[in-house]
């Protein structure tokens, strides 16, 4: 069994991204900018966003900090990521989920210039990635992508299985590993016979939120087993994933330990897409 080290494939990463930064600055003049926006004071976006300016510092990237009280308008909120939009300085606009209840999810990811939609769910990158077209593509499941091309597993014609379907993970993961060639199952809350459906994947993408579900017989001998899931575990307090890793591990060729597997390469994902961005401006 091999353990994907989600850490080191994820530093691989930021320092691509960091070469080709310093490169972009000392040969066009453009420094790579991410404008990042938190609404309200919850304690996890707080430690999201702090992550990914630390990540905007090490790769060379200016970052642009809004952090907006809680009572913040709609309206406030669309006026600044109109300006930024318009601010040719800027490539990449985030703001962080979840936005206040008085404050609509859709509205605002709508608002946000698809171009600098870095955190790829405008309905036009989402779009684009359906017909395989360029646009941005969703940060975790294009970090899985580069989990399992950076750990040599091969994807073409393999069955992926994915349980989860939401808009940010499942989905864009299905397209993804269709766009590279296997034949993808994707389950989800109404699946019947979910463990003879998981059963079936050499690749198994687990995706769900709830701590330990995919447990061994679940899994197919030698299959590669990718955990997204982040939950707390209630007796212990410790971060686990979907998957029971002890019991799964001895069964499968491939596995992602939580944390220390998918969960860095979002953030790695996310910087790589910003440059990306900043890259198009000069037609690169
Ligand atoms: P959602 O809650 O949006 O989606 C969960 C999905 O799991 C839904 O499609 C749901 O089905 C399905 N599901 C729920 N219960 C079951 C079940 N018993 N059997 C089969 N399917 C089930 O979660 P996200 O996709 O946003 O996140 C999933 C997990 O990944 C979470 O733990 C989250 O914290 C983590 N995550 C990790 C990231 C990282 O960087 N590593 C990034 C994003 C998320 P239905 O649609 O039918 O309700």
């Amino acid at each position: 069994m091999n353990i994907i080290d989600g850490k080191i494939i994820s530093q691989q990463v930021k320092d691509e991204v960091k070469a080709r930064t310093l490169q972009l600055k000392e040969e066009k003049g453009i420094e790579v900018c991410l404008a990042v926006i938190l609404v309200g004071a919850d304690p996890a976006s707080q430690v999201y966003v702090r992550n990914k300016k630390k990540a905007c510092e090490y790769v060379g990237f200016k970052s642009l900090s809004y952090e907006l009280p809680e009572e913040t308008s709609q309206e406030e909120l669309l006026t600044l990521i109109d300006k930024l939009n318009k601010d040719e300085n800027v490539h990449g606009i985030l703001v962080q989920m979840p936005v206040p209840k008085h404050i609509d999810e859709k509205t605002v990811i709508d608002a946000i210039s698809p171009e600098k939609d870095v955190d790829g769910f405008h309905p036009m990158n989402v779009g684009a990635l359906c017909i395989g077209e360029p646009g941005f593509v969703s940060c975790t499941p294009a970090g899985i992508i580069q989990l399992l091309k950076r750990s040599d597993v091969d994807i073409n014609g393999k069955e992926c299985v994915i349980v989860g379907r939401s808009n940010i993970v499942g989905k864009p993961m299905a397209l993804l590993m269709l766009r590279e060639n296997a034949t993808v199952t994707v389950a989800h809350s109404r699946t019947k016979n979910l463990k003879e459906v998981c059963k079936r994947a050499d690749i198994l993408i687990a995706a769900v939120g709830k701590a330990k579900m995919i447990t061994e017989d679940f899994v197919k001998e030698g299959a590669v087993v990718i955990d997204v899931g982040i939950n707390r575990n209630s007796e212990t307090g410790k971060l686990c994933g979907d998957v029971d890793y002890e019991n799964v591990a001895t069964k499968c060729s491939y596995i992602t330990p939580v944390p220390g597997g998918v969960g860095p390469m979002t953030i790695a994902m996310l910087m790589n897409n910003c440059l990306e961005s900043a890259l198009r401006t000069v037609g690169e």
